[in-house]
């Protein structure tokens, strides 16, 4: 399930942008000003970001500045502004698509898959990130000629840095994607963490799991 924060503060819009996500089976959470938008991505990193640019405080292309300095989460500019001066300079600053409004609820969803394939469906689907794959059908890591096999929690830790690898993972989405957030115990993931680092310090070529702190982690391969 992908998880969307929407940035928007035209109440119709969100509305709408619910109606259409929530059925595809998006996570949808809402922000309605630049400042909200930026603590609820501080508090969970989501899978991909819709923007717009006009907002109540500070504009949508500050927010897409301070997320670009921290994750390159993908964020998708949904705006009225349609000068191509607008469109430009949102892409150089990090979106990774622009639609302008009105758009239409196909074209949307389509342009979010488009930004998120390297996210979805990666349930049952083979990573690979440098010589580590990890096969989820016998919840099983490989690098070159060493196998190991892994308890579901760290197999699902492994899972989600290594789909995201290169990025931050913050401890918040570790703990509530794996634990459920009402179980969500930060010194079980301390532990999970540590007993993964273990078992790839071990395997030479194997990745590097690094810690940023109070903030999550991030693998390297
Ligand atoms: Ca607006």
């Amino acid at each position: 399930m992908l998880d969307v924060l929407i940035v928007e503060d035209e109440p119709s819009y969100v509305d709408a942008l619910k109606i259409t996500l929530e059925p595809e089976g998006f996570l949808v959470r809402t922000a309605a000003d630049g400042r909200t938008a930026l603590a609820a991505f501080e508090a969970n990193v989501p899978d991909v970001i819709l923007l717009d640019l006009m907002l109540p405080d500070i504009s949508g292309l500050d927010v897409l500045r301070a997320v670009r300095r921290q994750s390159d989460v993908p964020v998708v500019v949904v705006s009225a502004k349609s000068a191509e001066a607008d469109i430009v300079s949102a892409l150089e600053l990090g979106a990774d698509d622009y639609l302008t409004k009105p758009y239409s609820s196909r074209e949307l969803i389509a342009r979010i898959r488009a930004n998120t394939r390297r996210l979805a469906d990666t349930g049952d689907r083979t990573l690979v990130v440098g010589k580590t794959v990890l096969d989820p059908s016998r919840y099983e890591i490989r690098i070159e000629e060493t196998a190991f096999s892994l308890p579901r929690k760290e197999f699902e830790l492994a899972q989600m840095l290594m789909e995201r690898h290169g990025r931050v993972v913050t401890r918040e989405t570790l703990l509530e994607r794996i634990w459920g957030i009402e179980w969500g115990d930060s010194k079980s993931l301390d532990q999970h963490i540590r007993r993964l680092r273990r078992r790839f310090e071990k395997v030479e070529g194997a990745p590097r799991i690094t810690t940023l702190r109070g903030v999550g982690y991030r693998l390297e391969p």
